[in-house]
């Protein structure tokens, strides 16, 4: 019987853990000895290799993070670690892998791939939903829909106390996060690093908004702008004349439990990437966009910057 083992890489996102449970069920159902490779890239490193049952994945398809942990790994960057992480997946006779990671995570194991010729799927799975080629990754919409459980409180208390709410969302340089949450949650203003603006442009419409009644602003900042969330505070009390408060979202945005839709992309995305392994794929991704899923090369993975979606950006 052939060996496949899972690893997560890079940050953690709520819908690893219905991928991990799906794994070890459906190799199971394909004749495959399902293995865990513990904390990530380093575990690969440090033979944290351990054969995986059904009772190991009960009850975990709710929650959020991942059951064998993630990691980054300075040591998988240089081939001598790769070479003793290649000794220990031979010593248990594995020689496919699934990682869930992000494009980083996918460079690590093409450079595996050169050197040990270990066939491997990646599945994009990141919260800042910018890995080129793949329309959607692993836990975006969870963590939208904790960003839209923050917002509507924080709606709450900002129209109680007329005042601005600067909320700042994660997404490194990519303002996927924010320019969702502002379409989805009826913004004022929605500030992304993609995007050039000059808050001057503003100024008199909010002003007016303000004379006509207004009682509030939303305001959804991406991280990655030139500005930071306070500073936009700022703005608002000095230019705009309204009491203002940043409320930075952080860590929570990667938690929680897994939605519907992360659960059943989960369950895709294995299911694709071990029917591909099988097929005999030897290094790939597995993206999704409107046309499916399909298998994307590594280059074509990493090579490019994922660009906000055009469409999109005409409903702000
Ligand atoms: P992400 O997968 O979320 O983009 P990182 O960029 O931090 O996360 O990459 C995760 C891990 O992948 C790194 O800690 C490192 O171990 C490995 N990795 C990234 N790039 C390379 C590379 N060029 N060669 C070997 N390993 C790499």
């Amino acid at each position: 019987m052939s060996s496949i083992a899972i690893i997560c890489s890079g940050g953690d996102v709520s819908g690893m853990n219905p991928a991990i449970k799906h794994f070890v069920e459906y190799s199971l159902k394909k004749g495959l000895t399902p293995y865990f490779v513990y904390d990530g890239y380093e575990g690969l490193i440090d033979n944290k290799i351990v054969e995986a049952s059904y009772k190991d994945v009960s009850g975990i398809i709710i929650r959020g993070g991942t059951l064998i942990g993630s990691a980054r790994s300075k040591r998988f960057m240089q081939p001598e670690f790769r070479a003793i992480a290649k000794q220990n997946l031979d010593a248990l006779d594995i020689h496919m892998l699934v990682v869930l990671g992000g494009d980083g995570s996918f460079r690590g194991l093409h450079a595996f791939y050169k050197e040990h010729g270990v066939q491997f799927c990646g599945i994009p799975s990141t919260i800042d939903n910018d890995i080129h080629g793949t329309d959607y990754c692993l836990g975006v919409d969870t963590a939208l829909n904790i960003i839209k459980s923050s917002i509507d409180s924080i709606r709450d208390t900002a129209s109680s106390f007329r005042r601005a709410f600067v909320i700042e969302t994660m997404g490194r340089d990519c303002g996927y996060l924010a320019l969702i949450s502002a379409i989805t949650s009826g913004a004022e203003l929605c500030l992304v690093p993609e995007i050039a603006y000059d808050l001057k442009e503003y100024e008199e419409d909010f002003k007016e908004q303000i004379k006509n009644g207004r009682r509030y602003f939303i305001a959804i900042v991406s991280e990655g702008i030139e500005q930071d969330s306070q500073e936009i505070a700022n703005w608002f009390e000095e230019k705009i004349g309204i009491e203002s408060r940043v409320s930075i979202l952080g860590h929570i945005q990667r938690g929680g439990n897994p939605t519907i839709y992360d659960r059943l992309m989960a369950y895709k995305f294995v299911t694709h990437a071990i029917n591909g392994l099988l097929e005999g794929k030897e290094e790939s991704v597995i993206c999704y966009s409107k046309k499916g899923f399909e298998f994307k090369s590594i280059d074509e993975v990493t090579s490019s910057k994922y660009h906000l979606d055009l469409e999109l950006v005409q409903f702000l």
